[in-house]
């Protein structure tokens, strides 16, 4: 939960999704700043962060993984599809979990070792 008041106008800005064209509005439930679309979890590269400040890159980020720091909240990994470059994105309450889960579970689908091993341990 945030303590500070977000300024108006971000509270009624709007963004549009770069993949699945979704109006998006700049704040989640919780009064964050957004920097993914909710429901196909695509965001777009307009900060650097190697560097830090804007990115004059825009390519679009896909979501590639779900990391989970120490805090414990779920954590999205985009990488962009123009640059490379990778960023980490707060899950929003309102993101959608399928495709969250279907992002967590791909590993496990399609392990690079034979799972049955774990039967003999
Ligand atoms: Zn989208
Ligand atoms: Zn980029």
């Amino acid at each position: 939960m945030s303590t500070t008041e977000p300024s108006p106008t971000l509270r009624t800005a709007t963004f549009t999704c770069v993949r699945c064209g979704l109006t998006v509005s700049a704040l989640d439930p919780d009064g964050r700043g957004r920097d993914h679309c909710p429901s196909c979890l695509s965001s777009r590269h307009t900060v650097d962060r190697v560097d830090g400040g804007a990115s004059d890159c825009g390519g679009r980020m896909v979501p590639i993984s779900i990391a989970v720091p120490r805090s414990g909240a779920w954590v999205l990994i985009h990488r962009c599809t123009r640059c490379d470059e990778l960023a980490e994105a707060a899950v929003a309450a309102d993101d959608n979990h399928l495709v969250l889960m279907r992002i967590a579970v791909r590993p496990l689908a399609d392990p690079p070792f034979p799972l049955d091993l774990f039967g003999e341990v």
